[in-house]
């Protein structure tokens, strides 16, 4: 999500806060649970270009958060027991889900000791080739290009582009006209253009995924704790709606029984990376035999969702964001409502929770 995208959005939320929707929806949203959608914890590092600072919330942040839940009488619960309230019917009390993707180090180093605190439970899921150390995380990699170098040339739909970064403002403008347009492209195809790029600037990430990623070591050190729920998150971090039916089965299958292997039990949960997803992805997470499994979709959960527990919404809680009234806004549903209806009439194209 891009500066200009996350201002109106911030805007959205807090007019809708000051209109008081989020305490006359308070109401409303009981008898709902939310699965919050996350990525990063870390304390809060003054830096003039952080293009990905939208994935990371701090953990002050986060605490304020759970207590914000608490205190509002949500439960705080694992996803195994939001299933069983789902599948029951037993919505009498509200409930919020914290989860995380991807699985980086900094959930071990400083979201896990918050919950810990609050004895609380929350999810991780783990794309198996970053825990591995060798997977591609693309958009980190296109950031330590850009804050590294002074200029960038690049063919875009066939035309070559200069992109000056010599100051942090040339650098966010670089990286959102870049980003933007490799999201468009396939996902190998935009892979191997950073790739391509870091190898002509000679910027090595090679580390980068042992440097921002769990190791299985690690992931087996939170995995013994009965608060923390360990999920899959495909192998290669791949959006699964492009795949061919065999690459999508090996994708949702294979990582998580690879998860299931490292941590000496059954994987039952999964969470599809940003990207497309649809009937034929649901069905190959129900014939994986998953308990859920959740979307970069944004919205509450609602009793309906007792019949799609392997198409689940979430909530993204994106560090541009990190206001308490934020929070209250979106766990009211009503932005979720709101978009729905403007996409309805045709106002808004879909919207992801996940960046
Ligand atoms: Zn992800």
């Amino acid at each position: 999500m891009g500066g200009r995208s996350s201002s109106i959005q911030k805007a959205s939320l807090s007019a809708l806060h000051y209109a008081g929707i989020d305490s006359l929806a308070a109401g409303l949203s009981r008898g709902t649970g939310a699965i919050f959608a996350l990525h990063h914890v870390l304390p809060a590092t003054p830096m003039a270009f952080a293009p990905n600072r939208h994935l990371e919330v701090t953990p002050e942040f986060l605490d304020r958060t759970i207590r914000l839940v608490i205190e509002r009488g949500y439960d705080v619960i694992s996803l195994d027991d939001a299933r069983v309230r789902l599948a029951e019917g037993d919505l009498a009390r509200p409930f919020v889900c914290f989860t995380f993707d991807d699985g980086y180090r900094d959930v071990l180093q400083h979201a896990y000791p918050v919950f810990k605190r609050h004895q609380r439970p929350f999810a991780v899921y783990i794309a198996s080739d970053f825990a591995d150390g060798h997977g591609s995380i693309w958009w980190r990699a296109l950031e330590n290009l850009v804050r590294n170098v002074d200029t960038i040339e690049l063919k875009i739909d066939g035309t070559l582009q200069h992109f000056s970064c010599e100051r942090p403002a040339a650098k966010a403008r670089a990286y959102v006209a870049i980003h933007r347009w490799l999201r468009r492209l396939p996902e190998d195809d935009a892979r191997e253009i950073v790739a391509d790029l870091c190898r002509h600037h000679e910027i090595d990430v090679s580390g980068l995924c042992g440097e921002l990623a769990m190791s299985w070591a690690e992931i087996r050190e939170l995995a013994r704790d009965p608060l923390v729920t360990i999920g899959a998150h495909t192998r290669r971090h791949v959006p699964i709606g492009p795949l061919s039916y065999a690459e999508a089965r090996a994708e949702i299958g294979e990582s998580c029984a690879r998860v299931g292997r490292e941590i000496g039990r059954p994987c039952r949960h999964f969470s599809f990376p940003e990207g497309g997803v649809g009937p034929r992805e649901f069905e190959l997470a129900r014939e994986a035999g998953l308990a859920t499994a959740v979307t970069s979709h944004s919205g509450l959960l609602k009793p309906h969702h007792a019949s799609a527990m392997d198409a689940l919404p979430r909530i993204a809680l994106n560090g541009d964001l990190q206001k308490p009234h934020y929070v209250k806004v979106l766990l009211s549903g009503v932005p979720f409502a709101l978009d729905s209806g403007a996409r309805r009439v045709g106002l808004r194209r879909p919207s992801a929770a996940t960046a």
